[in-house]
């Protein structure tokens, strides 16, 4: 019975690893080889088209059909030199992935290979089953995919793919794409307006984003016997290994030589892609490691971590290996997330999260990190929401992970200076900037120098020069929580400019205005500042006395956009509207129930097929060898023993599994989306996973290893 376990067991061991080459010792002869960059287009076209076209990317602007023409055959002539056959409008649909439709260059009807400006710039996709919250009616099943000029067109495999936001016939957003592009107009249009409160020379704010993707792998013959991980993405039984992860010895240790080589391919074809990858190392777990890019423009950095994704899942099947982006494949170990650092710079340079040596240049840095921490304090519900998956659910607010609730870091240095700052009287302006001294502003630069100061279980901190959202899951598309934080930071930074707007129309000087603001701020987002152990108990109960939120499942954490509040605060940004919100709500209701209820399935499925029938063989054996004992009139009281607590779990386990069909089967006649997921939540996976996977872990201690049918987890860990 155990068969599959066996023979992928002895796969495993006759693995050889294959060393992988780069292309060249330089990395600036490959990179970005796949990618119509810039300076692809700059040769391609014509001087004066270039210009255009290098001006639209610039200022986010729509590219006439007449240029759209040259730039693809330009783009034609490119890829079809690099043996390309076919193209795709590559988007992101609210499915999780990425999806493409393959067309050909080729034209029968003319005979040659055609692609013209139309075909670049909008398609319609034959897309009618990608999730759409019902905003597509039948009769208006279409959906099109229009092209993002922002982020750089490339070619994957024999394809090439055009980055694409993915919109209905009537213009709502179907995808994780749109909304950012509009949050980050948003956000732009308000830090600008800041920004010239100090220098006028500004007139562009960019958000960046570098993404550290945590992830597991596993050998795929091993996986392939693991039902559960195929199908849920994470392991839904399994014993704890007598070794897990306490010794601490796998963070930052050698990385094993087969995953190294795995690592290196698919850095080779990311950075062929454009994908400025960075830094590789091992994460806490066995077998859990982490890359990072530097850091680009959200867009394009958003763009790359899906790439990114996507190459990681099939480059690891030429190593014969799986690679698991789950948030919590393995119970008992570390879950994988997504840091996304993220700050804004202007258009001269200036990132408005660095402190600097100039006094008036940190009162810039303080309105920013004072207006970041209050958007925090306003909104964690939204930000919350924004990160909610059945996925993810697993590393906030479950038994081994930090709670659900969202407070900022920011170190004890800035936050004795914010101290500061609240708590010196009313503030004058002796000549220049003497104010600053006495608030202490120009003691920033030391500090930020020395950055020791992290906490590493906060889910929102400050680290230098930058924010680090670090509650994002590490299977999510990263649009939707970076759609939220510039979106809410965005509303913050706006409401500031006008109240130091209307102190300085009351006469008070600007610099007094924006102190005083900034002052009322800190007092006003203090409760959501915590320096503390995030894991902790006492900080879940602390946060609860400060009214935070702590909504630990996402059928209730994402209720957060429906409200009144939520929804004028993305229309008055112009992000989505409440129609767009109600129909992500469904849309993420129904996937949250249907990956609980295909979770739940596969463990009845795996308990009934594999763990109750291996029990019961392993029971007959032992029965048998009784029986051999007392025929010999010896002692078998021991076998019985075993025999009685093996059938004692066996029942249970059956038992509990057939309750929880029938409470699948009444669950599933309830027709509102909202009150069927957050049963599914309570009724389904609350109430019986953990009771059903401690029956199946016993079983496991105590059946014969030499016939478990599923490949444990020191095998999945350690074996590579
Ligand atoms: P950590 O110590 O958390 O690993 P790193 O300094 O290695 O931090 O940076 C992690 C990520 O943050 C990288 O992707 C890096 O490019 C990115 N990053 C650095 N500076 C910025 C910035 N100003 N804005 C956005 N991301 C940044
Ligand atoms: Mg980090």
């Amino acid at each position: 019975m155990a068969h599959i376990r066996f023979s992928a067991l002895d796969i495993v061991q006759k693995r050889t690893t294959e060393r992988i080459e780069a292309p060249s010792n330089k990395i600036s002869d490959y990179f970005q080889n796949d990618v119509f960059s810039l300076e692809q287009m700059k040769a391609a076209l014509a001087p004066d088209v270039f210009k255009k076209v290098s001006h639209a990317i610039d200022k986010g602007k729509r590219i006439d059909m007449d240029i759209a023409d040259q730039i693809a055959s330009a783009v034609k002539s490119w890829a079809i030199g690099k043996g390309v056959t076919h193209y795709t409008h590559w988007f992101q649909p609210l499915t999780g992935s990425t999806a493409e439709k393959h067309d050909s260059f080729f034209n029968a009807k003319k005979g040659i290979e055609v692609f013209e400006g139309s075909m670049l710039v909008q398609q319609e996709p034959d897309a009618s089953s990608f999730p759409n919250g019902g905003l597509r009616t039948t009769f208006e099943a279409r959906g099109y995919t229009a092209w993002d000029p922002s982020s750089p067109i490339f070619v994957w495999g024999r394809t090439l793919c055009i980055p694409t936001i993915f919109v209905s016939y009537t213009g709502e957003a179907l995808d994780h794409k749109a909304p950012l592009l509009k949050a980050v107009e948003a956000v732009d249009k308000a830090a600008t307006k800041v920004v010239q409160l100090f220098d006028r020379n500004v007139n562009r704010v960019n958000a960046s984003l570098g993404c550290e993707q945590e992830y597991f792998v596993v050998d795929k013959a091993l996986y392939s016997a693991r039902p559960d991980l195929m199908l849920s993405g994470r392991t839904l039984f399994g014993h704890n290994p007598a070794r897990g992860q306490q010794l601490d010895d796998h963070y930052f240790g050698a990385i094993p030589s087969r995953i190294y080589n795995y690592m290196k391919d698919f850095e080779i074809e990311a950075l062929k892609l454009g994908i400025p990858v960075s830094t590789r190392h091992n994460e806490v777990a066995p077998s859990q490691y982490e890359v990072a890019p530097l850091f680009e423009d959200i867009n394009v950095a958003t763009d790359h971590n899906s790439l990114m994704m996507d190459v990681m899942k099939r480059v690891a099947e030429r190593h014969d290996l799986q690679v698991l982006f789950h948030e919590k494949p393995f119970a008992g170990l570390n879950g994988s997330g997504k840091h996304n650092n993220w700050s804004l710079i202007t258009n001269t340079g200036v990132n408005l999260f660095q402190p600097s040596s100039s006094a008036r240049e940190n009162l810039l840095f303080l309105v920013f990190l004072v207006n970041t921490i209050k958007a925090v304090a306003e909104n964690g519900d939204l930000l919350r929401a924004s990160i909610a998956s059945a996925g993810n659910d697993h590393r906030l607010g479950a038994n081994e992970a930090p709670p659900a609730i969202m407070s900022v870091f920011i170190g004890t240095e800035l936050t004795s200076v914010l101290n500061e700052l609240e708590e010196k009287g009313n503030i004058k302006i002796d000549k220049g900037d003497n104010m600053y001294m006495k608030l202490g502003i120009d003691k920033i630069p030391q500090i930020i120098m020395d950055n020791t100061d992290r906490n590493r279980t906060s889910p929102f901190a400050f680290t230098g020069n930058k924010f680090e959202f670090r509650a994002v899951g590490s299977d999510q598309n990263v649009a939707q929580p970076m759609a939220v934080l510039n979106l809410i930071v965005a509303e913050q930074l706006t409401l500031f400019h006008k109240a130091v707007k209307t102190e300085m129309d009351k006469g008070t000087d600007k610099k007094i205005a924006i102190v005083n603001i900034l002052r009322q701020y800190i007092k006003e987002s203090k409760k959501v500042r915590f320096e503390g152990d995030g894991y902790s108990e006492e900080w879940e109960k602390e946060a609860e006395k400060r009214g935070l939120p702590n909504v630990k499942n996402t059928p209730r954490a994402i209720e957060a956009f429906l409200s009144k509040r939520s929804k004028d605060l993305f229309s008055r940004h112009g992000v989505m509207t409440s129609e767009e919100l109600e129909a992500r709500n469904e849309i993420y209701l129904e996937n949250y129930m249907m990956k609980i209820q295909i979770e739940s399935r596969l463990i009845g499925d795996i308990a009934l097929n594999q763990i109750i029938p291996t029990a019961v063989k392993y029971q007959n054996t032992l029965a048998q060898n009784a029986k051999n004992l007392s025929d010999l009139s010896l002692d078998n009281s021991e076998i019985v023993k075993n025999i009685e607590l093996i059938s004692g779990f066996t029942k249970d386990l059956r038992s509990l599994v057939h309750e929880m069909i029938e409470k699948r089967k009444e669950l599933n006649e309830i027709a509102d989306h909202k009150e069927r997921a957050t049963k599914y939540c309570d009724e389904v996976k609350e109430a019986f996973f953990d009771k059903i996977r401690y029956a199946v872990d016993k079983l496991e201690l105590y059946v014969d290893d030499e016939i478990w049918p599923l490949p444990k987890y020191r095998e999945l860990l350690f074996l590579r």
